[in-house]
């Protein structure tokens, strides 16, 4: 893929200030979030790509190389590219905890979150990776939020060992291919002049350690693979494609390593009588010509149990009557949406001779005889209008 210029990206000019930067940034954080593009993968690309101009351009010597250099001066050094969306709101925390998504679901993850992921990376061992599970919920469920358990496969500490790797006894002796420092060095050079290069040490994998007599239980790993079941409290109001971030429940690295975090992706299960539309519901009700012509009381579903409504006398199919707070909360915690019903009427195309009578002798009655032919039916739009006016 071609790497766009950074300055472009972001919209701003080559000489910007450190401020403008990170004003547009923010812009474009908000705009692509994913809480407002769920599931939306160019949305996705966006908001990474963003991420990454922003990370360059953001830290003065980054952004020196890159301006002499380009993209080919961001090789070899410390900068990465994007590639887990919750490395962006751990990186930039302070953009996205300012960024006016107050008491959204995303705050949440940032709170408290002082084993964030930079700060596990800083203490020893190699992290653990991250687990994704899809959570499957009922629009109830939804509605009301819900604590559910989930079962999971993940790599655990080995308690015979405590995570060392290492038989009782025994300890850790220094590696011999990185002398200990867990990394190796090496020098490149290219027309832009000479790299340093610095990898993780194979050996090691990082730790500068190696076990001298592994455990016979993890064979050295610290960690082994079990199935567990964790409890997670999802809040009411989350819609598909949202996740959440259980942090430091995913793999425990290798040798006491940090644990990774479990992703919980939210998926909803189809409702067989309703359809969503953002925090409303919609409900199709069929009511009988009877009904229709006579009015009066009818019984619904609703989320949390039946209701009755009044349906006028006289009511056109088409109308849509609203129940108010009958819908899902707001995730950022704004007003609960609505039940809407939508009205149809049943027209019957078989009847027995005394019904065919009864209908027959309706032809010609006055009130049955529509006042225009040529009227235009309402659209949706403006019987929406009538709700709302
Ligand atoms: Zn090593
Ligand atoms: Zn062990």
């Amino acid at each position: 893929m071609t790497k766009h210029d950074y300055y472009e990206i972001l919209g701003v000019s080559k000489n910007s200030s450190g401020d403008e930067i990170k004003k547009a940034y923010r812009k474009l954080a908000m705009q692509y979030h994913p809480d407002r593009n769920p599931g939306d993968k160019q949305s996705e690309e966006k908001f990474k790509e963003a991420a990454e101009a922003y990370e360059v351009l953001s830290d003065p010597e980054k952004r020196r190389r890159y301006d002499q250099f380009g993209h080919a001066g961001m090789r070899g050094t410390d900068f990465h590219e994007y590639t887990d969306i919750n490395d962006i709101f751990n990186s930039f925390r302070d953009i996205f905890s300012s960024s006016g998504f107050g008491g959204s679901i995303f705050d949440d993850f940032f709170r408290g979150t002082t084993s964030s992921r930079s700060k596990r990376r800083a203490s020893t061992g190699v992290p653990g990776s991250d687990l994704r599970v899809n959570l499957k919920l009922t629009y109830e469920e939804i509605a009301a939020g819900v604590q559910k358990k989930i079962k999971i496969k993940r790599y655990q500490k080995c308690t015979d060992c405590a995570g060392t790797g290492a038989n009782s006894g025994s300890g850790l002796e220094v590696c011999p291919v990185c002398n200990g420092t867990g990394e190796i060095r090496q020098v490149s050079r290219s027309v832009f002049g000479q790299f340093v290069n610095i990898a993780v040490c194979h050996n090691c994998g990082g730790e500068g350690k190696i076990v001298k007599n592994p455990c016979s239980t993890c064979k050295g790993d610290g960690r082994v693979f079990h199935e567990s079941t964790i409890s997670v409290n999802i809040p009411a109001g989350v819609s598909n494609g949202n996740y959440l971030t259980l942090r430091g429940e995913g793999n425990v690295g290798k040798r006491n390593g940090p644990a990774g975090d479990i992703i919980v992706v939210i998926e909803e299960i189809q409702h067989e009588e309703f359809t969503r539309d953002g925090d409303d519901l919609i409900y199709e009700l069929e009511l009988s010509i009877p009904e229709a012509i006579l009015g009066g009381e009818v019984e619904v579903p609703t989320l949390n149990g039946h209701a009755k409504i009044k349906i006028e006398p006289g009511i056109s199919p088409g109308k849509i009557l609203r129940m108010r707070g009958k819908g899902f909360p707001n995730i950022n915690g704004y007003k609960t949406g609505d039940q809407l019903i939508q009205i149809n009427i049943f027209i019957p195309s078989k009847l027995n001779s005394s019904e065919r009578e009864l209908v027959k002798s309706l032809l010609n009655s006055s009130n049955f005889i529509p006042k225009d032919r040529n009227k235009k039916s309402k659209t949706i739009f403006e019987h929406f209008k009538d709700v709302w006016n």
